[in-house]
């Protein structure tokens, strides 16, 4: 089986107490053992390092992006290196608020033109933290007018090919189907839509990749899940996990991480 995966995106959230207070809250919870569900949180860059020496040893920590190829000259950029160096084991990549806001819903990156390396392409991206043994969690998911018009599998879809054409190996890779009209909004996909989400993206890969990635790799629903929300979505047969916004801030996270049981 699947083994569940809940990750916490703290986005652009935290001073240092609140950080301290957050991961203390984590250490003290009653959660299931690591054997049956995978705990990663993903605080800013700068509190990469504080949150992993306070945490719970089965407890890990991802970075919220990383660079798309090697570091050097580039400012204000953090590399793949740089997190395996740390001892960060996995990365988010290709979350919504960076394709829409920060322009990585680019189709190639291409090192001649200095645009597309500016606004870089997430399956390079996921190829390349792969290639420097971060795991990755790749996040996909439609707008509310590509739902409206009926392309949301096309859209999932598409972004998971630009993702596929890149990499051959997917162990070291979760799936984090995030509906951009589910983030943020309070408004949570249905446990029908994720889950009819989840199984045609399964079903997308068992086709495009093999039977064997369609079986093992983890798809983890993201946008608005909250304690209330969490029991009925992991209870559908392709949902395995989440991957928590808002509520990754908050002591609810810890009945979160126990809707693995
Ligand atoms: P919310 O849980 O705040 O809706 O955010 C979801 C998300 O974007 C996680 O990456």
């Amino acid at each position: 089986g699947r083994k569940f995966f809940v990750g916490g995106n703290w986005k652009c959230n935290g001073t240092t107490d609140q950080v301290e207070k957050i991961v203390k809250t984590l250490n003290e919870g009653q959660v299931p053992p690591s054997d049956v569900v995978e705990v990663v949180v993903s605080p800013p860059y700068v509190f990469l390092p504080v949150v992993k020496s306070l945490l719970r040893p089965e407890f890990q920590v991802a970075a919220q992006n990383c660079w798309v190829k090697k570091g050097g000259a580039f400012t204000g950029e953090v590399s793949a290196e740089m997190l395996m160096n740390l001892g960060v084991p996995w990365v988010i990549l290709g979350h919504s608020e960076r394709r829409a806001l920060l322009g990585e819903n680019r189709m190639r990156y291409d090192p001649g033109c200095i645009l597309c390396n500016m606004f870089l392409f997430v399956g390079d991206k996921v190829a390349y933290a792969l290639s420097q043994g971060l795991k990755v969690i790749a996040c996909v998911g439609e707008t509310l007018e590509q739902r409206e018009a009926g392309s949301t599998m096309e859209v999932v879809a598409a972004q998971t090919k630009a993702i596929a054409e890149k990499i051959n190996d997917w162990s070291n890779v979760v799936i984090a189907y995030e509906p951009v009209w589910a983030i943020g909004t309070g408004k949570v996909a249905t446990p029908a839509q994720a889950q009819e989400v989840h199984a045609s993206l399964r079903d997308w890969l068992k086709t495009n990749v093999s039977p064997e990635v369609a079986e093992s790799t983890r798809i983890i629903y993201g946008g608005s899940v909250t304690a209330a929300n969490c029991k009925e979505l992991a209870a559908q047969p392709d949902v395995d996990g989440f991957l928590v916004g808002g509520a990754s801030l908050k002591p609810e996270f810890i009945d979160i991480i126990n809707a693995a049981t």
